[in-house]
């Protein structure tokens, strides 16, 4: 997947002095030790430092700036071991521009009923520490995540890690550049918005550029460059010509890796993670470009189509949150109305990510009946089944909103023959008439991210994070 940063996470332990040095050290060693089986076992994405046990207002205060200031730090994890009064977290924890977690756990998972005395409650007593902390995180509206049970347990790594994958998500959401080729399509109202606001808000940028722009790209890339794609494309994916001359099959397919190449230096060159192309505006090209986006998907890049600049970001935002695992751009098409079997049949013109497929991918080649140009050559697959989540953006004149539901999602059940795109089948788990209904009356729209591998819960914690409203229909 495109690189982000190799990000870092910082362990803050919450104690006081009144129970003296030797203590505190006892409380550092513990401390050592669950984060060296945190960072060994495997399940967290990123590693973990420790930075110290906080005793003072000036001391947290002043790890919380080092924390702003260092960029490989996306997020602060705190442990209350104990009792630490929370005024000293005032000034640190307002600070703090970076995602928080408070892990409220202790170093044993059981209470040794026969040797517990007054010395052993000193050093252990989260529950006491965590609810002192805890007010003082909900007085300052920090919506911090909070995670509790013991250490060790896998659903609590679990869910450390699918937090840090929203934090990582979140600081890098500040990275994300999308270059448009084209303006939004015409006359289509929901992919409109305000790219001032998005900016403010989510921390993304919004070039524009002339579809000439890329054209002129695509004049430099060299038949070596062709070549070697070509030569990828037929180890990876099963070229099906259907009733395509072979020559004329191959020429289409060149055409798209020409476009590929091209694309991809635009975008490298300009730092830009998320793209949007428009078939109303292919001046210059001779095909709507198709395949190349699938393959810039797969390697993580964010897109939508007709200029749609808000779900191409929101797309990479849920590639890094989801490891570029099974998410893509997704546009609702077409309903299924069998009783007990209402589903949804998602697709686009061309552009499916294939980071969705559950079958051998083919390359096929086939008229497209707008924009004007010639065959597109396209990555053909039948999507995925299990739990995912199904969200867009809206932009509402003075607010954006979130609007998403969780899904059931569906290999298709008979084949389309004669419909030559990537297919992926969706029911909203909230039922279909009450989850489709919702989704219409929050003015959802038809373009979407798509993902297996995001969960709801990591959604809400970045919305909650960017103070963007968030309609979670269930
Ligand atoms: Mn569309």
């Amino acid at each position: 997947m495109l690189k982000t940063r190799d990000y870092e996470f910082w362990f803050l332990v919450g104690s006081q002095h009144l129970y003296g040095k030797e203590a505190l050290d006892a409380v550092k060693g513990n401390t050592v030790k669950i984060i060296d089986e945190l960072n060994q076992n495997g399940h967290l994405p990123y590693r973990i430092v420790f930075k110290s046990v906080v005793t003072t207002a000036e001391s947290i205060t002043q790890v919380m700036k080092e924390a702003n200031y260092n960029d490989d730090v996306a997020g602060v994890i705190t442990w209350m071991h104990t009792f630490s009064p929370a005024k000293n977290w005032i000034r640190g924890t307002k600070l703090l521009q970076k995602p928080l977690l408070h892990l409220a756990t202790q170093f044993l998972d059981y209470i040794p009923w026969q040797t517990i005395d007054m010395d052993y409650m000193n050093l252990h007593q989260s529950a006491h520490g965590d609810r002192e902390y805890g007010f003082i995180n909900a007085r300052l509206k920090k919506n911090n995540k909070v995670v509790v049970g013991h250490w060790k347990d896998d659903l609590v790594q679990g869910q450390i890690a699918k937090w840090m994958d929203v934090a990582v998500a979140y600081n890098e959401s500040f990275q994300i550049k999308v270059a448009r080729f084209g303006d939004n399509m015409r006359n289509v109202a929901v992919t409109e918005g305000d790219k001032i606001e998005a900016q403010i808000q989510f921390g993304w940028t919004v070039d524009y550029y002339a579809v000439g722009d890329l054209v002129a790209q695509t004049q430099d890339v060299t038949d070596q460059e062709i070549e070697a794609t070509l030569a990828e494309c037929e180890n990876e994916y099963e070229f099906v010509m259907g009733d395509n001359d072979p020559e004329y099959f191959i020429d289409h397919v060149k055409e798209q890796i020409r476009i590929e190449v091209a694309l991809r230096k635009f975008l490298q060159g300009g730092g830009y993670s998320a793209f949007t192309t428009n078939f109303e505006d292919l001046w210059g090209m001779k095909q709507l470009p198709g395949m190349a986006v699938q393959r810039l998907n797969a390697e993580g890049y964010g897109f939508a189509g007709e200029g749609d600049w808000k779900t191409a970001a929101l797309d990479r935002l849920l590639k890094i949150m989801g490891h570029n695992m099974k998410t893509g751009f997704m546009e609702d098409y077409t309903y299924h109305l069998e009783p007990k079997r209402e589903e949804i049949l998602g697709a686009h013109m061309l552009e499916v990510d294939p980071t969705l497929a559950s079958t051998k991918i083919t390359v096929q080649v086939h008229p497209l009946g707008i924009g004007g140009r010639e065959d597109p050559a396209r990555l053909v697959f039948d999507g995925l089944d299990g739990d995912a989540i199904n969200i867009t953006v809206s932009d509402f004149g003075d607010h954006f909103k979130l609007i998403m539901y969780e899904v059931e999602a569906k290999k298709p059940v008979e084949p389309a023959p004669k419909l030559p795109v990537a297919r992926q089948v969706w029911t909203p788990k909230v039922g279909f008439y009450e989850g489709v209904r919702k989704w219409i009356e929050n003015g959802g729209g038809h373009h979407t991210v798509f993902s297996c591998s995001v969960t709801a819960e990591q959604i809400d914690d970045f919305a909650k994070l960017v103070g963007v409203k968030l309609v979670n229909i269930h």
